[in-house]
């Protein structure tokens, strides 16, 4: 193993972005009951623009920050939606997390996605059980450090990482939404589950698939 480069990573945000498009009707509609139904297109809209700038990047001549922030800045100016700023600042995070390093190591990279889940909670400033993705990232980032940190390989990692996120976004149904749009339902975004979270297992599984 020589470590995830430049050029995984792009493999990492084409599949995201790809993943993204498949599920984009699904994610409106989720946003639809409890927010605005735009979430599908804003998560495509930016996924396909970070996936539009690392295209004609010379992978050689670039390291994993480099990329990352071009990512952050891509995503940041696609979005308009309230998960702009959001995955923006989880990329900035993830850039800064391997700062000076051509390849990564297992370790780095769990640092990486934790690194990521802290800039989604620092920007939105929402804590577990509000009803947002960080009902889904939080838990996946602790099951994956977890993981790693009992000697597994990044695969089982990132794939306890995903049971993690898939059974956070799944118990945002039993939640009242406290941050972003949705929290202007109050009770009534009992029974449903979040779409920030929901978008959140389907970015972590196309890393799962892309990396593991
Ligand atoms: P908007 O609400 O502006 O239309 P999106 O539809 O793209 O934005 O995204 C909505 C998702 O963003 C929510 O389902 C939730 O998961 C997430 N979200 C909103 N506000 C916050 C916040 N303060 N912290 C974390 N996530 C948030
Ligand atoms: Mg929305």
């Amino acid at each position: 193993m020589t470590g995830i480069g430049t050029a995984d990573l792009k493999k990492m945000f084409d599949a995201i972005a790809a993943a993204i498009e498949a599920d984009r009707d699904r994610l409106c509609q989720l946003d639809g009951v409890i927010g605005d139904a735009d979430h599908g297109i804003a998560m495509a809209l930016g996924f396909n623009a970070v996936r539009d700038a690392l295209a004609p990047l010379d992978l050689s001549a670039i390291e994993p920050t480099a990329l990352l922030n071009m990512a952050a800045k891509s995503f940041l100016n696609a979005v308009g939606a309230s998960s702009g700023p959001l995955y923006a600042t989880a990329f900035m995070r993830a850039a800064a997390a391997v700062k000076g390093k051509a390849t990564l190591t297992d370790a780095e990279f769990v640092a990486l996605f934790q690194a990521m889940a802290q800039g989604i909670k620092d920007r939105g400033k929402a804590e577990l059980g509000e009803k947002t993705m960080v009902d889904a990232w939080q838990p996946a980032t602790e099951a994956a450090a977890a993981t790693h940190a009992a000697g597994k390989p990044l695969a089982e990692s990132l794939q306890a990482a995903l049971a993690a996120a898939e059974r956070g976004a799944e118990a945002t149904k039993d939640m009242v939404a406290a941050k972003g749009r949705s929290s202007r339902l109050g009770e009534r975004s009992l029974g449903h589950i979040d779409p920030g979270a929901a978008s959140a297992v389907t970015v972590i599984g196309a890393m799962v698939k892309s990396l593991g």
